[in-house]
């Protein structure tokens, strides 16, 4: 009777689970990271991820003798470490260099259409999609490559969409010194376009709109110029 509880109760919180990450929700706006998250060294993860690769490959009945799949542990670790989770580590977090607002601009600033490769963490799958930013200068300006750069360092990381909009309007308002800034991201997972549900067509549609943007009128504007007819 107690084990069989237990058991009921284990695949309870396995259904929990499941649906917690199908459903996609997000618990935090900040990127949930351990104390210990920087006291190994890209190349101590590199060697510890390779073995943990191998180990899902060979439990998975792969024999990574063949040629084809030898140097694949490797090549995943790295791509973990170096590239798709690169954003993890503070250290590439793109510099804030601002400028004085030189030409008195005070209308909306918008940058559309910048590429989101990212990651979703509650199946290790692609995100892939676009951000819309906007923001209204109150005397500094940023360049426009800053904005795509933000966007990849906080997609490179296990994501949330959801979060990954609050990150990238957050770390804005910070480096411009207003809260007015909005982004909307429109992007495709492929947790949902090819496995669950299996939808190829849907996209999902996440927004953020700090200071002045949550005026109707300010926010009409920014859509206006955005028209999400985004293709991918
Ligand atoms: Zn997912």
């Amino acid at each position: 009777m107690h084990i069989t509880e237990s058991i009921m109760k284990t695949e309870k919180d396995i259904e929990d689970f499941d649906a917690f990450g199908d459903d996609h929700v997000g618990a935090s706006t900040n990127t949930p990271l351990r104390e210990d998250a920087f006291e190994l060294s890209s190349k101590e993860k590199i060697e510890i991820i390779k073995g943990d690769v191998r180990h899902i490959m060979e439990t998975l009945g792969l024999d990574l003798t063949d040629d084809s799949l030898n140097g694949t542990p490797k090549r995943v670790a790295k791509m973990f470490v170096n590239e798709i989770f690169s954003g993890l580590n503070p250290d590439k977090k793109p510099k804030a260099s601002t400028f004085d607002n030189k030409y008195q601009y005070g209308e909306m600033l918008v940058e559309k259409n910048i590429t989101v490769y990212s990651t979703c963490e509650h199946h290790l799958l692609p995100i892939v999609g676009r951000a819309h930013i906007a923001y209204i200068s109150n005397g500094t300006v940023v360049g426009l490559s800053k904005m795509n750069r933000i966007v990849d360092y906080f997609a490179k990381r296990p994501q949330v969409q959801e979060r990954l909009n609050i990150q990238i309007v957050k770390e804005l308002q910070e480096v411009l010194g207003t809260k007015d800034v909005a982004c909307i991201i429109d992007a495709k997972h492929l947790c949902v376009n090819s496995r669950g549900i299996r939808d190829i067509e849907s996209s999902t549609v996440t927004s953020e709109f700090g200071g002045k943007f949550k005026e109707k009128e300010i926010k009409r504007e920014f859509l206006d110029y955005i028209k999400l007819d985004t293709n991918f």
